[in-house]
């Protein structure tokens, strides 16, 4: 598997002075308490990650690993490109642009979080016009992110998934006369967001693509590991 907890908690803590250690976004100690809190800390979300990580396996996913928040890339073009609205989602669920709101507030909401973890899932198609089957993989996907969001709520207090593409849970959207049905369950799309997902592969140490035949789905998981 590509994730290491290393790379993720890069983000997580630093040493400022020899003094003054930050832990997360919002707990500051001194030392000389600050070693053993680190350590507890340390050891805290160390079983944390641990425990998303094998949730990860647990489900199925191909690959995963971690992008730090501050590399993160907004791309305008990246939005024009949902606006063109090849993909057909555009304008048409909770999910993906407009509905998620510009560019600056989809980055103040990742921003709320210290981690972020790229998951994937390879699925093997007949040939690259096997349309049927990339869409039955886009379906199994859905239901995997559905499954790990399932299984992170005894885990973690504060997270928020995305993956690749719309929605697709109902028939038909409620967009734009409706509340979503399944608020608690929208998972934006990871595009909707400005990410060039081939970029952020890259910086996770997963494929973009798996090969000749094959589709490669991706999604992104963001939490903080501080106890609420
Ligand atoms: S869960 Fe249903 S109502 Fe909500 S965005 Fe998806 S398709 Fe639309």
């Amino acid at each position: 598997m590509a994730g290491s907890p290393d790379t993720g908690l890069t983000g997580c803590w630093s040493v400022y002075d020899e003094t003054v250690i930050k832990i997360s976004k919002s707990k500051f100690v001194r030392e000389p308490e600050a070693v053993l809190v680190v350590c507890f800390v340390w050891k805290d979300i160390m079983s944390d990650f641990k425990a998303i990580e094998s949730i990860a396996e647990k489900c199925g996913f191909t690959e995963y690993g971690y992008v730090r928040i501050d590399h993160l890339k907004y791309y305008p073009d990246i939005r024009k490109i949902c606006e063109g609205n090849t993909c057909r989602n555009y304008g048409s669920c909770w999910a993906c642009p407009p509905a998620v709101g510009t560019l600056e507030e989809c980055k103040n909401r990742v921003e709320q979080y210290d981690n972020m973890m790229l998951f994937t899932k390879k699925y093997e198609t007949k040939n690259s016009f096997d349309i049927k089957g990339m869409m039955r993989g886009l379906k199994d996907f859905k239901k995997l992110a559905d499954s790990f969001h399932e299984e992170l709520k005894p885990c973690l207090s504060d997270f928020m998934l995305l993956s690749n593409e719309g929605c697709g849970r109902c028939k038909e959207c409620t967009y734009p006369d409706e509340p979503c049905r399944f608020p608690d369950l929208l998972h934006h799309s990871l595009e909707g967001y400005g990410f060039l997902v081939n970029d952020l592969a890259k910086e996770a140490n997963v494929k973009y693509n798996n090969g000749q035949n094959t589709v490669t789905y991706f999604g992104a998981l963001l939490f903080n590991t501080e106890k609420k």
